[in-house]
């Protein structure tokens, strides 16, 4: 039998941004994709009220996109733009949107070692703690928005589908640690809802995680069983194990499937 996602609060490919949580909104891009779902999402998060807000995964430098993130900013002074990661689809319009609202670009890792695991944003009452979730990509983190039980997961959990372990960038013992560690932080209550990078708010924050446990844990028997039953390679692999994924989605899944053999040889930190 295979794990069941829970049923999202829109049918999947019909989210057009919006409200995420009390604090938390979406201006949606319009770079629809197999990727990229509906479009990346790009988070404002701030109190209307306050004198600040927090943009995070400002997506393409698309010049009506751009616009509509500094209409929901509202004149708010932007504390920082962060980004879940430095995949294009959240990044590529970072460094344009941030001169253009007079902050800076924050993200985890190689090249900026800014964001630390841990570290806390303040945008007016409201605190954004950064949690390092290695796995989809080396420097994916998510930011925790406790004053509403949210967790934006960029591409670490999507709000639709599954998401890729992009090998070599991305390590699946890494990914299933961060999942670990978003089934704590739902199992004890402190996250309710994630907010993803893609695809419409997930109310049932532990639910989702634990459907993206027990599909990785799937997909890893089912990688494991066509290495046995004969499969030496990513692509045969892919044609006994992805055959119920569209072709589209193959390169993706050929790099998930890389990071599957590593991880079954043991290989992952060689
Ligand atoms: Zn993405």
């Amino acid at each position: 039998m295979s794990a069941t996602p829970p049923t999202p609060p829109v049918e999947p490919g019909t989210w057009t941004g919006g409200e995420g949580s009390a604090h938390v909104r979406a201006v949606l891009a319009p770079n629809p994709s197999p990727m990229t779902l509906e479009g990346t999402n790009t988070w404002v998060i701030g109190d209307a009220g306050a004198s600040s807000c927090v943009v995070v995964d400002p997506g393409p430098p698309d010049e009506g996109h751009l616009a509509a993130i500094e209409e929901v900013v509202d004149g708010r002074r932007v504390e920082a733009v962060l980004l879940t990661h430095r995949h294009p689809d959240h990044s590529e319009g970072a460094g344009v949107f941030a001169e253009r609202v007079r902050s800076r670009v924050r993200a985890e890792g190689p090249g900026a070692d800014d964001l630390t695991d841990g570290d806390v944003i303040v945008a007016g009452d409201l605190e954004i703690g950064v949690l390092a979730t290695p796995g989809h990509t080396r420097d994916s983190v998510c930011f925790y928005v406790g004053a509403d039980d949210a967790l934006l997961t960029g591409d670490t959990v999507l709000g639709w589908g599954t998401t890729m372990v992009a090998w070599p960038d991305g390590r699946l013992d890494d990914y299933l640690a961060s999942l670990d560690r978003l089934a704590g932080l739902t199992g004890s209550g402190r996250v309710r809802r994630f907010l993803p990078g893609h695809g419409a708010y997930l109310p049932d924050a532990d639910a989702s995680v634990h459907f993206y446990l027990d599909h990785r844990r799937e997909r890893l028997d089912q990688v494991r069983q066509a290495v046995e039953g004969g499969a030496t390679d990513v692509q045969s692999v892919l044609e006994v194990v992805y055959a119920d994924v569209p072709r589209e989605l193959w390169p993706a899944a050929s790099r998930s499937v890389e990071a599957q053999l590593h991880h079954l040889r043991g290989t992952e930190r060689s």
